[in-house]
């Protein structure tokens, strides 16, 4: 790493001591931007990159609620509002019992740069808490969801602050927090999260966008290798919303997705993945993935190993972070694959990306890869606030759009700084100067 970085990311480890994935996503960023800093003096001596590794806000709170047996539940609750140079903060809510700051303010500094990346006028976000919706009812999950809202309200706003879903955030979730919201404001604002459902102000396609949009990015780079989706084998980890929606979008291109998890396991299906009872078993029942298995004569269920063990041409990781080691990359790469594209946040070690860089493996980070969920969010926010909504055709073909110019601006960066080919060098540099020109135009604030 650069001298000038080092010093930043050693400052970065001494103010936030036991953060590891804040660590380990700082060091990604950093890592690459050596021959920025080489090149442009200012952002050093401005002091731009380090003021981009302080988050302008962190918010930390109580989340009381009652259970179903009358008992009280005690959640913390976050909100790390990151950077607002581009635009108000934006990111989603993660809720799950991993939850804690060192988490949120990871995924809040990756999407910084993934949102300047998207060239839409957002800055970056994120925020969550330890509450696990496994195994809860509608009840509990409504009452945990206005609690969190009776706090998080005073914090955002369409200009201010927007969030939306995430791990245990979807549609059902960003409906009680909407109701909550408006509730305690008097105010119908739409613009104030995004994930709605179609018929109070969300947008077509942004269900489908995160994983839609990987899919296409890795259309492009199948096209970039004179190559397509035809024939190829796909693994896909997770079955939530981004997974669900990169198998239907594999499988619409020509592709066959081979195999799916969860936290519980994994499935095997030679003939593909069936999307219909998938979505039945994940969607609507709320089920675990064996029971796809059960249900499905070409599927195998497993609970011993990895997804990441069966053989494929492109992986699509989908689930959480840091899900492929060293070992897991190793096994990816002799069994043939050739394309590893991010839907998830950073779900491949530092280690497994040296992996695939040293077998030639082209892999697009998440801050490039699944850029498509936010760029939609964005959209939203756009017919939201003209009052609007777009139909389903146009709004996908803006979604391609965009992941197609966040493919050629990453290669583009890549050449532009030596390093060709590089997605993850180019993703970092394209967002980072362009979030960094604005932080320079507005000052020291
Ligand atoms: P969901 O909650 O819909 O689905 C998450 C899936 O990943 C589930 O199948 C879940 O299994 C599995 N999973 C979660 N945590 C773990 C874990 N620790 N170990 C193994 N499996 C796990 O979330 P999303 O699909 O929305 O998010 C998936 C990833 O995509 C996350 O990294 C998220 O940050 C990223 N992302 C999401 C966007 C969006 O628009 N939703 C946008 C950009 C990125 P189980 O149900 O058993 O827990």
């Amino acid at each position: 790493m650069h001298e000038k970085l080092r010093d930043v990311y050693d400052e970065v480890l001494q103010r936030n001591p036991g953060e590891s994935e804040f660590h380990q996503a700082v060091h990604e960023v950093l890592d690459s931007l050596g021959p920025v800093v080489d090149k442009h003096p200012e952002y050093t001596d401005s002091a731009v990159i380090r003021r981009l590794c302080e988050p302008e806000r962190q918010i930390i709170f109580r989340v009381p609620w009652v259970d179903d047996a009358g008992e009280v539940q005690i959640n913390r609750g976050f909100r790390v509002e990151f950077n607002s140079a581009l635009g108000p903060f934006k990111g989603g809510l993660r809720f799950h019992p991993s939850v804690y700051l060192g988490i949120v303010k990871f995924l809040g500094y990756e999407q910084i740069f993934k949102n300047a990346l998207t060239g839409l006028p957002i800055g970056g976000g994120k925020g969550g808490s330890d509450f696990d919706p496994k195994g809860r009812s509608e009840g509990e999950v409504m009452r945990f969801c206005q609690s969190f809202m009776t706090e998080l309200y005073r914090h955002i706003g369409e200009y201010t602050d927007v969030p939306a879903g995430d791990i245990g955030v979807g549609e059902r979730e960003v409906g009680y927090l909407f109701g909550q919201y408006k509730r305690i404001t008097n105010r119908y604002e739409s613009g104030v999260l995004t994930g709605k459902g179609i018929s109070w102000g969300g947008s077509l396609v942004r269900t489908e966008a995160t994983g839609y949009g990987t899919v296409f990015f890795v259309e492009k780079m199948l096209e970039h290798r004179d190559d397509s989706f035809d024939g190829k084998r796909v693994v896909v980890s997770g079955s939530g919303n981004v997974a669900i929606y990169a198998i239907e979008k594999v499988h619409e291109l020509g592709g066959v997705v081979v195999a799916c998890s969860d936290s519980s396991g994994f499935v095997t299906d030679q003939e593909g993945i069936d999307l219909d009872l998938l979505k039945e078993v994940k969607e609507v029942q709320r089920g675990r993935i064996e029971e796809y298995a059960e249900q499905r004569g070409s599927a195998e269920f497993s609970d011993n190993g990895s997804v990441w063990e069966v053989a494929c041409d492109i992986a699509i990781p989908a689930a959480t972070q840091n899900e492929i080691d060293e070992d897991l990359a190793v096994r990816l790469v002799k069994n043939g694959c050739t394309i590893v594209a991010e839907g998830a946040n950073m779900p491949a070690t530092p280690e497994a990306v040296q992996v695939f860089a040293d077998a030639e493996v082209a892999y697009a980070p998440g801050k490039a890869a699944n850029a498509g969920g936010v760029a939609t969010s964005a959209l939203e926010m756009q017919q939201n606030a003209s009052r609007d909504s777009w139909d389903f055709g146009s709004t996908e073909e803006r979604l391609s759009r965009i992941m197609s110019g966040i493919h050629d601006r990453c290669l583009e960066t890549a050449d532009a700084y030596g390093a060709p080919g590089s997605y993850s060098t180019g993703a970092n540099i394209a967002g980072f100067i362009k979030v960094s020109d604005a932080m320079l135009a507005l000052g020291v604030i």
